[in-house]
């Protein structure tokens, strides 16, 4: 391929790892991987290799997987040892990948393969980090989609490291840059914060989701609110500091109280009237007191899964599975 050749240093480099986490995704799987092996096929070159993460699959992904071929790409298996969740199938597929250009791609063809030649060609301009950004979400209800704009909103005032509306996972890096991302040696992994850290030249692509070709989402309600606050608390300190204005924003709201219950009882001799006042404020104190010791608790919790320094994937199995190479008819 064109595109190459000037990017690598040695013969047998690997020009392009893709990367696909699968959970329970045994309908999806031979259609992903037919369409993702057509696009492969159309480029130019053998040095591809599509690497999949089974995420601990309770259907029979595995078997799926295992009974994967392609012409034009090594296959790597990865079996982990249970579900990890996603960002953490990721993470293994970015440890084994060889691909001077790596690519994440979800299984569920809501990030098609189609745009993989677009990518690579924006790497090929000198591009580190190529962002697939969504113009519109089908197949997503209207509540996910709302709180998803709320959130990256709140992402975006909150987070130190830019982190780009409407792009998820779905993207491709350079090969310093992953090199970059293995070093981080944080557990708990948001990886749309991760993969948006270490910056160098980025460029971003427009794309239209479509909806998932089969099967269901594998996100719950409280996993997206786990995930969301994970990626607030992994890249901010700022609820903190919030919950210390919001302290003294408060304090001082009771100092102007007392001030002016204290005139109204002293020249005024108007006694102080109220239990439902008083039960206000105490119900406002204790509101605000439990969401500060709960944003303390999120960062404590963030403190003790480093602290212990489990790893945040366990590999059961891999199995490598070569390209195939068609017989050429040998001509006398
Ligand atoms: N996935 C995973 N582990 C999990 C959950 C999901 O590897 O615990 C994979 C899933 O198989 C798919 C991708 O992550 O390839 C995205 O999942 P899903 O489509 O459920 O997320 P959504 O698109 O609804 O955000
Ligand atoms: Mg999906």
């Amino acid at each position: 391929m064109q595109l190459v050749s000037d990017k690598l240093s040695q013969p047998k480099d690997i020009l392009l790892s893709v990367i696909v986490p699968v959970y329970n995704e045994e309908q999806v799987l031979p259609i992903f991987h037919h369409r993702l092996d057509q696009v492969l096929s159309a480029l130019p070159n053998e040095r591809l290799e599509v690497i999949y993460v089974n995420d601990g699959s309770s259907d029979d992904s595995w078997e799926v997987m295992l009974s994967l071929s392609s012409c034009c790409a090594a296959l790597e298996c990865i079996n982990l040892s249970r579900n990890f969740g996603k960002e953490a199938a990721m993470t293994a597929g970015i440890d084994h990948c060889k691909g001077q250009a790596v690519m994440l791609l979800d299984a569920d063809l809501q990030d098609p393969p189609e745009l993989i030649p677009d990518m690579l060609a924006a790497w090929q301009q000198g591009f580190d980090v190529v962002n697939m950004k969504r113009t519109a979400r089908h197949g997503e209800s209207w509540f996910k989609k709302c709180s998803a704009g709320i959130y990256y909103k709140l992402l975006d005032h909150l987070a130190d490291v830019p982190v780009q509306k409407n792009v998820g996972d779905f993207r491709l890096i350079s090969r310093r840059v992953i090199d970059e991302i293995k070093q981080l040696s944080e557990k708990n992994r948001y990886m749309k914060g991760i993969l948006s850290w270490p910056g160098y030249k980025q460029t971003t692509i427009e794309f239209d989701r479509p909806a998932r070709e089969a099967g269901k989402t594998k996100w719950s309600f409280p996993q997206l609110v786990g995930l969301a606050l994970s990626g607030i608390t992994a890249f901010s300190v700022k609820p903190l500091r919030l919950s210390v204005w919001a302290g003294v924003i408060i304090s001082l709201a009771a100092f102007l109280l007392a001030f002016w219950v204290l005139i109204k009882t002293a020249l005024l001799g108007e006694v102080v009237q109220g239990y439902p006042s008083l039960m206000l404020v105490q119900l406002l104190l204790g509101g605000v007191q439990l969401i500060a010791i709960g944003v303390c608790g999120e960062y404590i919790g963030r403190i003790y899964t480093e602290v212990k320094g489990r790893p945040c994937y366990l590999v059961m199995e891999i199995e490598h599975k070569v390209r195939i190479v068609k017989e050429q008819k040998k001509h006398a």
